[in-house]
């Protein structure tokens, strides 16, 4: 059974050392996915991007602080931008969506290849103040969740363990997608970390564990143990673009006049697409001028 909505869960352990961010991120991976045409290797890179964007989001404090991840790695995909808000809205694209390569075995997609080895992962918090937060890593691998691992570790001194899972069935929908941040909080005991990262390998690949343990709680359970925790939030997540016609039309006001006079004498429309959600608008010449 696939759920239609996601969402996410934040938990502390009862001893304040560890925090845990748990995601389910179907539906949001399936709508990025079916909006810009992904193939499957784009659709688990896009959405391994997305969903750890989601769980980034859902650190920040106020209302409209943004978080932008940018992966920038060499391979055939291209880049790679995604913007998640505090409330679980998040959207983004991949340059080349359809690219594509072949799995390196059954159900192990090639996203590091499509993603790139080499290259650099930034991440930027906007919180409203006049310079955002920039931290920048080297790409480890491209397969996003040891370079997000290693943009935690060092750009903000976190150790993590980071988990990120698509999972495409052969017709390109979504057969499930989920992320997991568990992150040591400062003085906390590395053998507590050790414990649950041993769980955590022992539960197999994220992507399966919707149909292996069922709801994001049971699946919690399972990965805590004996760890007595508390669930400290709880956010639906959402892929939602900001664009608007008005927003993009205001792009097409910095054209060169001479190019839109002449469209407007051939007498064609301009479509704008959207990078983000691939919404297309229409706008007459008359309309820019
Ligand atoms: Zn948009």
């Amino acid at each position: 059974m696939q759920n239609t909505t996601s969402r996410l869960i934040k938990v502390i352990d009862h001893t304040r050392q560890i925090r845990i961010y748990l995601a389910d991120s179907r539906a949001v991976v399936q709508e990025a996915a079916t909006r810009h045409g992904c193939s499957a290797t784009a659709a688990a890179a896009l959405g391994r991007t997305l969903t750890a964007a989601c769980m980034m989001g859902a650190e920040l404090k106020a209302a409209d602080d943004l978080v932008t991840i940018r992966i920038r790695g060499n391979g055939p995909g291209g880049e790679i931008v995604v913007t998640a808000t505090a409330q679980g809205t998040v959207r983004g694209y991949i340059l080349n969506p359809e690219a594509d390569l072949p799995s390196l075995r059954p159900g192990k997609l090639a996203v590091g290849g499509l993603v790139g080895h080499e290259g650099t992962l930034e991440v930027i918090r906007d919180m409203g103040l006049e310079q955002p937060f920039i931290g920048r890593v080297e790409l480890v691998s491209g397969e996003i969740a040891e370079d997000i691992a290693q943009y935690f570790y060092q750009s903000e001194q976190v150790p993590s363990l980071v988990s990120l899972g698509v999972l495409v069935n052969p017709d390109l929908s979504i057969n499930s997608a989920g992320g997991l941040f568990v992150q040591a909080l400062p003085d906390a005991d590395d053998a507590l970390l050790q414990q649950i990262e041993e769980q955590v390998q022992a539960m197999g690949p994220i992507s399966s564990w919707p149909r292996k343990y069922g709801t994001l709680e049971e699946q919690l359970a399972r990965m805590m143990g004996n760890i007595p925790y508390d669930t400290i939030g709880e956010v639906p997540l959402a892929f939602r673009c900001n664009c608007s016609r008005e927003r993009l039309g205001n792009i097409l006001a910095g054209l060169d006049p001479k190019e839109i006079q002449a469209l407007a004498e051939e007498g064609r429309d301009i479509e704008v697409v959207c990078h983000f959600c691939g919404e297309k608008y229409h706008f007459s010449p008359e309309e820019i001028v």
